[in-house]
């Protein structure tokens, strides 16, 4: 019998990317406690994956897609520690945010400009 090292995988609730376990940031809620960030994906309560990217974390605390991967709501003080933990931890170094600079209505449209 070959030998095979079963990996679990995870989706990002954001994107739906798979990723083995360790590589998504698993955010779970203490049933006694406020949200955590659980890096060894140990914390009993139910969780839900985050991957890396910026725009899921964004996607993630602002449009709900955490909350409901939760199944529960985000207070203010849950969105503001993710928002902390992202910039800390994933963000690697300070760069200008663009978006607020670019209305929503041109974001991904081609450019085609000369
Ligand atoms: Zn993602």
């Amino acid at each position: 019998m070959p030998k095979t090292r079963h990996i679990p995988t995870r989706s990002c609730v954001s994107c739906g990317l798979k990723l083995p376990k360790g590589q998504l940031i698993r955010i779970f809620r203490n049933p006694e406690g406020p949200l955590q960030v659980d890096p060894a994906g140990e914390g009993a309560g139910r969780g839900a994956y985050l991957c890396g990217a910026a725009s899921c974390w964004e996607r993630g605390v602002k449009k709900g897609v955490l909350e409901r991967g939760l199944k529960s709501p985000l207070s203010a003080a849950d969105k503001e520690y993710l928002r902390n933990f992202y910039q800390e931890n994933l963000q690697e170094k300070p760069q200008v945010n663009l978006q607020k600079t670019i209305p929503e209505n041109l974001v991904g449209l081609p450019s085609g400009e000369e």
